[in-house]
């Protein structure tokens, strides 16, 4: 599976956190990432991360070209609901294209946590099929 990581600078220490908390799962699988969400992530667990650009580079919009063209099984993004960014459009395209493409996608922990058992125990399987229709 393809999982994609990208958090805002107020939760990437809790993005830090879980992937240290689930570093085993994450390990069978290929992780991507904006600029400094991968970094943290990869410093603190060692995970093998794709790194793109920074967010405020053009990263999100990397990753959400990877979600168009169906490249991408899993998101956790995790968001800062409280302080407001100028990036509001792009999260909205974000979570249009994960809609549009029906790739799972977590923006707070305990959307991730329910996601990444069921990635565990198979349930996320179906992304590997080839065309899924609904
Ligand atoms: P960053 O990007 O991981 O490079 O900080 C995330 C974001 O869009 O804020």
């Amino acid at each position: 599976m393809n999982i994609a990581l990208i958090a805002h600078d107020k939760k990437k220490e809790l993005m830090v956190q879980f992937c240290i908390a689930y570093c085993g799962i994450l390990s069978r699988h290929n992780l991507c990432a904006t600029g400094t969400t991968g970094k943290l992530v990869a410093e603190a667990t060692g995970l093998n991360i794709q790194f793109y650009l920074s967010g405020s580079q053009g990263g999100d919009e990397q990753i959400a070209s990877r979600i168009a063209c169906d490249e991408i099984d899993l998101l956790l993004f995790f968001r800062d609901p409280i302080t407001p960014k100028p990036h509001e459009p792009k999260e909205t395209t974000l979570l249009r294209l994960c809609d549009v493409h029906n790739v799972p996608v977590a923006t707070n922990i305990a959307t991730a946590e329910a996601l990444i058992h069921a990635l565990s125990r198979g349930d996320l399987d179906w992304r590997n099929l080839v065309n899924p229709t609904f």
